[in-house]
Parts: C-alpha cells; structure tokens; sequence
C-alpha cells in the first residue's frame, strides 16, 4: 500500500511545484500540471505536464550521471498513488543560494544586460550580438534567488566566490558549464537547441557537490526548435509557444499590460500544448512516454 500524501507535511509551494517532508532527511518533490506564461500561472492547467517534466528529469539524472539528488525511482514505495509519475524522492540538501545559469544563446535577462552594459554578469561580450544570437562561448551566468513574485538577479562571479567562497564557486561554474555542454550536445542531435538552462546545486553530508531540484526541463531551460532557428528575433518556444500565441492573439481577449490575470485556455489550445511537452520528451530521451508511469491505468 501507497501512504497517501496527506500523511507527510507539506512544506513549501513553488509557482508549480509543492514540497513534502518524508522523513527528516527524504523530500517529495511533486510537480503539478501548472503553467506560467508572461510571469503568470495559468488557471488552465497542462494535462500530463507534471509527468512529462517529472520523466524528463529522470532521463536526464540518469544521463548525466553525476552525483544527485534521487534517492529513488519513479515508481519508489513512499510515492502516494495520487502523485506517482510526477514525483521524486529525494535526499534533503543544504542547499546552496544561486541559480547556477548557463547560456549558449543570447536572450532574456542575459539580452538585457547584454544591450545596457555590453556584458553580462561581469563577462564582456563583443559588439554586434543580437536577439538569440549564438554566443561565442557558454557563460556561465549565475543568479541570486529572489523572494516569490521578484525575478531573481543576474551577479557576478565575484559574487559568488563571496557567497560561497572560491573553491565552491569554482565548482559550480565548471559543473554547470559541464552539464549544459552535454545538455545541448544530446538535445541538437535530436534537432533541438537548449538555449539556456539552470541549475541547482546542494551539498551532501560528505561535503560534496549534489545537483538537485530539476534538471534540463523546460521550466528550467529555453528550448527551441533548431530547423527555425535564426538570430534577429525571439525565437518560439519549443514547448509554450501556443500558449503564447493564443493569450496575445484576438481570441485571448487579454491585454499583456494590464493588471488582469489570463483567462482559462481553451481545451484544444491545453491539448496541443500537452503534445509538445510530450513531443520534447520523446524526442530528448527516445523513450515513450505512454511507458512512464502514473498515466490512466
Ligand atoms: P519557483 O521555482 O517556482 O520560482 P521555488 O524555487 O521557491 O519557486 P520550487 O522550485 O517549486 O519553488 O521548489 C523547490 C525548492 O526546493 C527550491 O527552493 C529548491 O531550491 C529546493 N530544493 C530542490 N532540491 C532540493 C533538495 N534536494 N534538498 C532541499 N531543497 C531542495
Ligand atoms: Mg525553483
């Protein structure tokens, strides 16, 4: 028998994750079907989303290979029934307080200070970059955690080296140049571009390096499609782009810069949403996501 998830305390929300306790040192990580779009959650969620990321977290543990987090299954004894396929169990880190972003494209936050500063996070770029430009080399562009409804703030590496100390920070930069490499090598292969990602990182009892939370899912990166891609412009989103689209089209009715929040999506618009989640997942792993579980028995 599942215990149910009631029976573990609950411990934190994030915009589409909840956090359980199992025991003092075992977290349940739980991803719901909950999306963001232009800094809101949608009230309309995305059927399977949760599973989808969930799933593709795991491929990517497991690829990757590197010491983290997991400390089961998908399919582990202490996940309640009502959450199996989009729940982890894992070990409880100290946790360290930056983002650990890496970029091989140009755009975003990175954009911004890239177009006022001529650098970003401290790293001067040359001249010329544009809107999703590949840049001439990854950065690694780390960021500090801001409180919940604040965007978190790109810092220098010398920022970090003062938060953590220079070993630590060192660590961080190359493991995250590192797992973005393969990232991105794996991912274009498949004729995707990971534009940028982000990583986070805790520290286990031995002292050592854990990469934790999610990884290289589209929460936590920018995917984009590679046959369409081209510098000059904002690139469609691998996986939200119809969502977008539908919430600044006519039919939407929404004003982006007012203070209303999104109206519902429509069903088709969720559903054709949910194939390009389970598209991204297909393509990356070459599994089938019908395989994982948690899905209508
Ligand atoms: P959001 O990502 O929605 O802006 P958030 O980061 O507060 O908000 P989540 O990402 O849903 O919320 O929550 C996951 C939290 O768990 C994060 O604070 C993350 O740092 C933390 N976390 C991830 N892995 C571990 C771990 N192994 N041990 C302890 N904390 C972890
Ligand atoms: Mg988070």
């Amino acid at each position: 028998m599942r215990p149910e998830l009631e029976s573990y305390p609950h411990l934190a929300s994030g915009k589409v994750r909840e956090l359980y306790a199992i025991d003092d040192e075992t977290l349940l990580m739980v991803s719901s079907d909950r999306i963001s779009a232009f800094d809101h959650i949608l009230r309309t969620p995305i059927p399977d989303k949760g599973r989808v990321l969930t799933a593709m977290s795991f491929f990517w543990f497991d690829a990757l290979g590197l010491e983290n987090h997991l400390v089961g299954g998908p399919t582990d004894d202490r996940i309640p029934a009502a959450v199996l396929g989009r729940s982890m169990v894992v070990r409880k880190l100290d946790m360290l307080p930056i983002e650990c972003v890496a970029r091989g494209y140009l755009t975003g936050s990175g954009l911004l200070d890239y177009r006022a500063e001529g650098s970003v996070c401290g790293i001067s770029l040359p001249p010329g970059l544009d809107e999703s430009s590949r840049l001439p080399e990854i950065l690694f562009t780390p960021a500090a955690k801001a409180d919940l409804g604040h965007h978190d703030e790109n810092i220098s590496f010398a920022q970090v080296v003062e938060t953590v100390g220079a070993e630590r920070a060192a660590q961080l930069r190359d493991a995250t140049l590192d797992i973005y490499g393969r990232g991105a090598d794996l991912a274009r292969g498949r004729g995707i571009i990971l534009a940028d990602t982000k990583f986070e990182f805790g520290i286990g009892s031995d002292g050592g390096l854990v990469l934790a939370d999610e990884v290289l899912t589209p929460d936590s990166s920018r995917y984009w499609a590679a046959d369409t891609w081209a510098a000059g412009r904002v690139q469609p989103s691998f996986d939200k782009q119809i969502v977008r689209n539908w919430l600044t089209g006519d039919d939407s009715g929404w004003d982006r810069t007012g203070t209303e929040s999104p109206p519902p999506l429509p069903d088709d618009v969720a559903e054709r949403t949910r194939e390009r989640y389970v598209e991204a997942y297909e393509r990356i792993s070459g599994l089938s996501f019908a395989e994982w579980p948690g899905g209508e028995q």
